[in-house]
């Protein structure tokens, strides 16, 4: 089986990137977690994952000790007899119940939140974007009393311009006497 190692490393991997149900597991008083029934029987499935990761390998060793000996695990010699490529093709990952990352209830296999957490991620990720864009450095203290002096300036400058002469309004200004 240590042959086959790398596909159940793999395979670990992959399933520990995602939530998994809770029900699988129970925790003793003593800290020991173990693999309660219904995850026991899901990983189960994946028997053919390992089957055909060990298979070709069994044969090559049963192949090195009685050259030219049977292939039943994986039917090479038929597939090849019969012009087919030799390597059978990989079984199929078993589908497990893929979980919602924030609240743990079941989603569809292509998705990672459910529709109610779906929006609270999408929140979080604008707020995530605000952060890196400077968004929320330009609402700091500093940065809104920055702005009021500014305000200030123009404030400033609309009453001065409020303080010309009666004719000179801001239409002249714009599109000249002939008005
Ligand atoms: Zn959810």
């Amino acid at each position: 089986m240590e042959a086959g190692r790398p596909s159940v490393d793999s395979y670990v991997l992959d399933l520990i990137s995602t939530p998994l149900d809770r029900n699988w597991f129970y925790e003793k008083s003593d800290g020991e977690v173990c693999l309660m029934p219904e995850g026991r029987k899901a990983l189960s499935q994946t028997w053919r994952l390992w089957r055909a990761a060990v298979s070709p390998l069994a044969e090559m060793v049963a192949d090195m000790l009685i050259p030219g000996a049977p292939t039943p695990l994986t039917a090479r010699r038929n597939r090849e007899a019969k012009g087919r490529p030799g390597i059978a093709p990989l079984p199929a990952t078993p589908a497990l119940q893929r979980l919602c990352r924030i609240c743990g209830g079941s989603i569809a296999r292509n998705r990672q939140y459910c529709p109610s957490c779906a929006p609270i991620f999408q929140r979080e990720q604008v707020t995530a974007a605000a952060r890196a864009t400077g968004w929320e450095a330009a609402h700091t203290p500093k940065a809104q009393a920055l702005r009021g002096q500014a305000q200030k300036r123009h404030h400033a400058a609309r009453a001065q311009w409020e303080g010309l002469p009666g004719w000179l309004t801001e239409e002249v200004y714009r599109f000249g006497m002939s008005l």
